[in-house]
């Protein structure tokens, strides 16, 4: 099977040497990439800066920007079986970006910010798609809630949950794996080397149900 996988945090540019990011590490992306590689899986891997070598054997994609990323997902995600969009894409992006550097000169200034486009949500909402399409849900708060609520509107088959303050930056995570039909399973406190194996496996289990309800 082909596997899609997004990681790591995008940049979204202010000027030519300030840009607006978050402190995903691209670990879960990354693990779950080397993971599907293991079980003897092609991979594409399409990732925002990150300190980790890309993995041997995998399609890497080096990108910058959330429109970066939206272009490569879509353009390499019909040739896939199963999308895991793990990265942290960012919600916002400076509504301009200047050309020349912001020179320091009154006290207060203000960035106007515009919501980038949902890479996750345009591939659900494709109107035919054969692939198997997994997003990831960060949540500080009311972790199950908010990940169903996501799985709906973005319209994915699943959703992987977990906490953001123990998911960033660290090696370990806990898992709530959100499925379309209702069904939980939850993956304890682990390595994420661990996570990634098990996810790889439930993930191309979901794919050849997919296929065994199409024929
Ligand atoms: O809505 P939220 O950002 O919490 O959703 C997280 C999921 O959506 C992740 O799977 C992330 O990769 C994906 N996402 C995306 N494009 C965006 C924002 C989030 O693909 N612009």
């Amino acid at each position: 099977m082909t596997f899609l996988i997004t990681a790591g945090p995008t940049r979204e540019p202010i000027d030519p040497v300030r840009y607006i990011s978050n402190r995903s590490s691209g670990k879960m992306g990354y693990a779950i990439a080397e993971a599907a590689l293991d079980a003897g899986h092609e991979v594409i891997l399409i990732s925002g800066p990150v300190n980790l070598p890309p993995p041997r054997n995998a399609e890497f994609i080096s990108v910058s920007t959330s429109d970066d990323m939206f272009e490569a997902v879509r353009k390499h995600a019909d040739n896939s079986d199963i999308c895991v969009l793990c990265a942290a894409v960012a919600d916002y992006k400076p509504a301009k970006v200047s050309p020349a550097k912001i020179k320091k000169s009154v006290d207060e200034i203000s960035i106007e910010l515009v919501a980038t486009r949902d890479i996750l949500r345009s591939l659900g909402h494709q109107r035919v798609r054969r692939f198997v399409l997994v997003g990831f849900a960060a949540e500080t708060d009311d972790l199950e809630a908010n990940a169903r609520k996501k799985l709906r509107e973005k319209n994915c088959d699943i959703i992987v949950a977990n906490d953001a303050c123990v998911a960033m930056e660290t090696d370990e995570s806990e898992l709530l794996v959100l499925f379309r039909d209702g069904e939980t399973t939850k993956i304890s406190h682990a390595s994420k080397k661990f996570l990634a194996r098990e996810l790889v496996k439930i993930f191309s289990n979901a794919q050849q149900k997919s296929l065994t309800k199409k024929m």
